[in-house]
């Protein structure tokens, strides 16, 4: 920015032509929150009558010449202003009309980005968020229970137990019917296990089937496998490929922080086989989504895999290890506050290094995230069902020994929506410590399962508050400088 150049600037998602394709959501190991709008969306008409500024702002601080903004209280989305647009936004302190604080194009401009992600409001009328109606059922098919890896913070009790095709087709039957009869207008399913590669003919004609069904139903389809990447060879791959079924991989890290959590059942060392993998996919034509689970064993090493993600244009997303019973025997994965705090900067600051043209909002805050508001943080209890391989349905994968109901017998949507029963995942103000919070829309107090394994409650705050609460405004901050580096102007 020339020094000389006195105009306002604000940029937001808008001046990003293909932001909505780009945003990510964390949401591809765990339950999806409910479906809803993204940061990016059309600029409105602005309103007739005097605008004023946002009560509760979220400011950050770029660089010397620009600040990000968000509202907490508002509906996502991040607007990044410099000095001239900063200086604008102090003239809405009192109500005021655009043609009493200034004039021009880029005034307006800049005006009308600052309306639209609700940092400016009509006076009178404070942005309430929108807090949307799910319209998609997710579903998690746990198609096998056998793995041929040995991840000590692995929640899943491992067997050869696999899932049938009689009890696959019989999973979809189960879906389609319950998405239809409860209003929703989409279903997505998650291959998972153990390790859902290790059952691909199941898997392909599971898929094949729902394809079928939903088609019939009127249901929109789309599917991701979760695989460790070990065993991923150039047929499934390319049959992957035809039926759009996206992959996520997990890497923990490059070469031996990977290795420290994720062996082989042998015990020996599994990265080279993930990044033959990655490779695979990549000529194949798959752009496969990495998930950095987080402990105390890889804290420092996740800037490398960010970087590894980065410079193959590869989507990513940070999962912090949630203790289980089957981890109980390792206690060395629980990470501390400042390690995982540290470890998160490194990690920042790569992303900061190599902007990529997607938004980072959704994918680098563990369950939250900054793209659309919401009351609780997944989909546990509404829109979220886990079929294990024997047709047992759960209402979350990692409680996935806790069934309430049998996917030949029970409505599975009726059946996790059942409040009585297992896992309680709470309104965001029914949280002990969350009901003031800033950021209560977005975070919605974190992992129930998780919460409730370290408090025994449901209804307090996370065990990673003070890491959230940490993080945040560098998000805010990354999607600012994102918007500076990619945004058109
Ligand atoms: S867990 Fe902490 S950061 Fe999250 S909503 Fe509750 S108080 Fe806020
Ligand atoms: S309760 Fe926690 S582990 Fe279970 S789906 Fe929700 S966020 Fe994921």
């Amino acid at each position: 920015m020339n020094s000389s150049d006195r105009r306002a600037v604000a940029l937001s998602g808008v001046d990003l032509a293909d932001a909505h394709e780009l945003l990510v959501r964390s949401c591809e190991d765990c339950a999806c929150p409910p479906s809803g709008g993204t940061a990016a969306r059309a600029l409105p008409a602005l309103p007739a009558g005097p605008l004023v500024r946002a009560r509760e702002l979220v400011e950050c601080r770029v660089d010397d010449e620009f600040v990000a903004l968000f509202n907490p209280d508002g509906n996502g989305g991040v607007v990044i202003v410099n000095r001239e647009g900063r200086a604008l936004l102090d003239h809405f302190s009192a109500p005021a009309e655009l043609a009493e604080t200034a004039t021009g194009a880029a005034a307006e401009a800049a005006v009308l980005r600052l309306f639209a992600q609700d940092i400016l409001h009509p006076a009178g009328t404070a942005p309430s968020p929108r807090f949307e109606e799910s319209t998609e059922l997710t579903a998690w098919l746990h198609v096998t229970n056998k793995c041929n890896l040995k991840c000590p913070y692995c929640y899943v009790r491992k067997s050869d137990d696999a899932m049938t095709r009689d009890v696959a087709r019989d999973s979809v039957d189960a879906l389609v019917r319950s998405a239809t009869k409860h209003g929703f207008r989409s279903l997505r399913l998650k291959y998972a296990g153990g390790e859902a590669s290790l059952n691909a003919a199941v898997l392909l004609d599971l898929h094949h089937y729902a394809q079928e069904r939903c088609d019939a139903a009127g249901l929109t389809l789309s599917a991701v496998l979760l695989s460790n990447g070990v065993a991923i060879g150039k047929d499934l791959a390319a049959a992957l490929k035809d039926h759009s079924i996206r992959i996520m991989i997990s890497l923990d890290g490059i070469g031996e922080a990977h290795d420290a959590q994720r062996p082989t059942l042998g015990g020996k060392a599994s990265s080279a086989l993930v990044l033959r993998t990655i490779g695979r996919l990549l000529e194949t034509g798959l752009s496969p989504h990495i998930s950095i689970t987080i402990t105390s064993r890889n804290v420092d090493a996740v800037a490398p895999v960010v970087r590894f993600a980065l410079e193959r244009d590869l989507t990513f997303s940070f999962n912090f290890f949630r203790d289980n019973e089957c981890s109980a025997g390792f206690a060395d994965l629980q990470y501390e506050e400042q390690a995982m705090l540290t470890g998160l900067d490194a990690a920042f600051a790569v992303i900061e290094e190599n902007l990529p043209r997607w938004s980072v909002l959704g994918s680098v805050l563990d369950r939250g995230q900054l793209l659309a508001p919401r009351r609780r943080s997944c989909g546990v209890g509404d829109d979220y069902v886990v079929i294990d391989q024997r047709g047992g349905i759960a209402k979350c994968h990692m409680e996935i020994g806790d069934t309430v109901g049998d996917v030949r017998t029970t409505d599975p949507v009726l059946a996790i929506r059942d409040g009585s029963r297992g896992i309680r995942n709470l309104l965001v103000e029914d949280k002990q410590g969350c009901r003031d919070c800033t950021w209560r829309h977005w975070c919605s107090g974190g992992c129930a399962a998780a919460t409730f394994r370290a408090t025994g409650r449901f209804d307090v705050r996370s065990p990673n508050c003070t890491i959230y609460r940490t993080i945040y405004p560098k998000a805010v901050r990354l999607e600012g400088l994102r918007l500076l580096r990619h945004a058109a102007r």
